[in-house]
């Protein structure tokens, strides 16, 4: 049996029932739930251990423990599903091909290039572009809209490829972050003059991860030294076999630079697809599909590129993407052309949108406005919710030992930046030597040279890794992306420094402290008895200011006689208030605990975070 009561504040019981609550909730949101006061909650948490505010977001262990405690179950309802049911109230369902398999028809692949930094991802996706039949007869002006299409001839059939225009795996995993899946195929670019290099294994463990089948392109075979037959065998580590080697990867030799086999690359991947890929879709039903890139056009308004995969998207439709909405006013193509309407696998620029969708949010036509603007409201608003929930729900230096503790990660990840290669790898390799005991392990995501980028942050992200800067800043609007998602980012110039401050996270010696902070007195000066609310003190602040919610202690005649307490009813005259300052009057409920008598003094104070030294 559990105790019936903390510190004077009654527990809520519960019958064993479930509560579903989203993940990152808050001791409020869970109050809500089974209609108990947050400060109980509160003080449960303490009771537990746990120092935790009625808002602060907590992560799915707490609730559960929490829940244990007060015996409840919880279920914790991811943000898919909290979407899938979002959909699924207005009878919409994202993600499926409606009909039988008569409705599908063949739709191209969309791939996503990836690769090195340097090995030549821009300059092929450009030379792709160039050797297009389609913007070359179509006369409009050829724009970046963050994906292409191109036409290539295979076994005498034309076959068309879509190609997302943004190189790297940052966009393409910053979207598998959102659930979305964007990619049927990636290209590998590894320049046959360097070879594999960190960022295309990096790369091709993305791709790996989201199942994505690999085709390789050796590129810069024009230069000197080029040695394509030793990526082949680099490769094979990695279980990318080539064809002429008896694996099932197909590898293209190719120059961007000088346009060479480019067709054979496009063949290549065409041959993947039909060999590994049922790549079909049914192009009439509503269509559906994810934003690729959006941005906000002074003269247009919000300008969208979305990637149809499913249905056949019109002017005229009402979509709604991630949290906007709207009526498509207008759709241009890859190369500025107005269309009318677009099919599975390919990419428009979409205007009539409310606002600014974010990469990776998907896309479903609706039936009705109405509808539209009360799925982006929701989703809005449980926006504004995660990011408040994520701010302290990601592993920072702080709570490592904490989360450790719970078995929440076994190591601790990293990204490294530095003003010189040299550094970086002097940092790198103190840090992966730091003894910190068995369970945990360091390991270095990523290193470069250079200012912290947002694409660092999205890598912290998806992975909760801590960022270190070491003699660089952040740049852009990395720092707002990093705070805004609760990314720990750390700056260092001393590289003792450093490993001194990650050696002590780790060995849980860089726990926050917490100190009291006094918030105000109020002396007692009568006690007014109330048949629904027990005891009621009436009182004059003598000192600060009282609040509501806070904790109290009770004083008397210079002894603490009560603790940890709540101040759960705050009255001015009849009014409630939420604090009453210095030399005021007022009523205090301290809620079940009624032992207060005259000359009593009820002392406030809160829990702070001490600022580190
Ligand atoms: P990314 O960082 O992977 O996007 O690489 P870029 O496309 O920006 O290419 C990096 C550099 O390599 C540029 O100077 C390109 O001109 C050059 N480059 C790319 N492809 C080739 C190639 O096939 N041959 C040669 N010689 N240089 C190339």
């Amino acid at each position: 049996m559990q105790a019936p009561s903390v510190g004077g504040v009654m527990l809520p019981r519960g019958n064993g029932e479930t509560i579903r609550l989203s993940r990152g909730a808050s001791l409020t949101d869970f109050a809500e739930k089974i209609n108990a006061n947050p400060a109980s909650l509160v003080a449960v948490m303490m009771n537990l251990g746990e120092m935790v505010t009625a808002t602060q977001s907590v992560s799915d262990e707490t609730l559960q423990l929490l829940a244990e405690e007060m015996n409840y179950k919880v279920q914790i309802v991811s943000p898919e599903e909290e979407d899938r049911e979002l959909l699924e109230s207005f009878d919409l369902e994202f993600g499926e091909d409606e009909g039988s398999e008569e409705d599908l028809v063949v739709r191209p692949p969309v791939v996503t290039v990836m690769g090195h930094v340097d090995h030549g991802k821009t300059r092929l996706l450009d030379a792709i572009r160039k050797t297009n039949v389609i913007a070359g007869e179509a006369g409009g002006i050829t724009q970046h809209i963050g994906a292409y299409q191109v036409t290539t001839e295979v076994n005498d059939e034309e076959r068309k490829i879509t190609f997302i225009d943004t190189p790297g795996h940052e966009a393409f995993t910053a979207m598998r972050a959102r659930g979305a899946k964007s990619t049927d195929i990636a290209i590998l670019v590894v320049a046959a003059n360097d070879g594999v290099m960190p960022q295309t294994v990096e790369a091709l463990n993305h791709a790996k991860a989201a199942d994505v089948p690999i085709v390789v392109a050796v590129n810069k075979i024009d230069v000197e030294g080029a040695d394509p037959q030793k990526v082949r065998g680099q490769l094979t580590e990695y279980g990318l076999v080539a064809e002429e080697y008896g694996g099932d990867t197909m590898f293209v030799d190719i120059s961007a630079k000088q346009g060479l086999h480019i067709d054979e690359l496009l063949e290549a991947v065409i041959l993947t697809a039909d060999a590994s890929l049922d790549l079909r879709a049914n192009p009439k039903q509503a269509a559906q599909g994810i934003a690729i890139e959006s941005r906000l056009d002074r003269g247009r308004g919000a300008v969208a590129t979305v990637l149809v995969q499913r249905g056949t998207l019109r002017v005229g439709d009402t979509m709604v993407v991630g949290d906007a909405y709207g009526r498509v006013r207008a759709m241009l193509d890859d190369s500025g052309n107005n269309v009318s309407e677009a099919g599975p696998s390919t990419p428009v620029q979409v205007l009539g949108l409310t606002n600014v969708p974010g990469a990776g949010d998907n896309f479903i036509v609706v039936p009705e406005d109405r509808t539209a603007r009360q799925i982006a409201e929701k989703r809005a608003a449980r926006e504004r919710n995660a990011a408040f929930a994520k701010r302290t729900r990601r592993v920072s230096l702080e709570d490592l030992d904490k989360v450790l503790k719970a078995g929440e990660v076994q190591q601790l990840n990293l990204i490294i930046k530095g003003d010189a290669s040299g550094s970086v790898e002097a940092l790198e390799s103190s840090l992966l030597q730091l003894d910190v005991g068995e369970e945990v392990d360091i390991r270095v995501l990523h290193r470069g040279v250079g200012a912290v980028t947002e694409s660092d942050i999205d890598l912290a992200m998806g992975s909760d890794a801590i960022v270190i800067g070491f003699n660089v800043r952040a740049a852009g609007r990395a720092q707002q992306m990093a705070e805004r998602e609760g990314v720990d980012v750390r700056y260092y110039s001393v590289i003792y420094q450093a490993i001194e401050e990650i050696e002590a996270a780790l060995k849980g010696m860089l726990k926050p402290e917490y100190e009291e902070v006094e918030l105000g007195t109020a002396e007692i000066r009568e006690v007014f008895k109330s048949s629904k609310l027990g005891n009621i003190a009436g009182v004059i602040i003598r000192s600060g200011e009282v609040r509501r919610n806070t904790k109290a202690r009770l004083i008397r005649d210079g002894k603490v006689v009560a603790e940890n307490l709540t101040i759960e009813g705050l009255r001015r005259f009849k009014d409630d208030v939420t604090e009453i300052r210095e030399g005021f009057e007022g009523g205090i409920n301290l809620g079940n605990f009624n032992d207060i008598k005259v000359d009593d003094i009820i002392a406030t104070y809160e829990m702070r975070e001490k600022p580190r030294a």
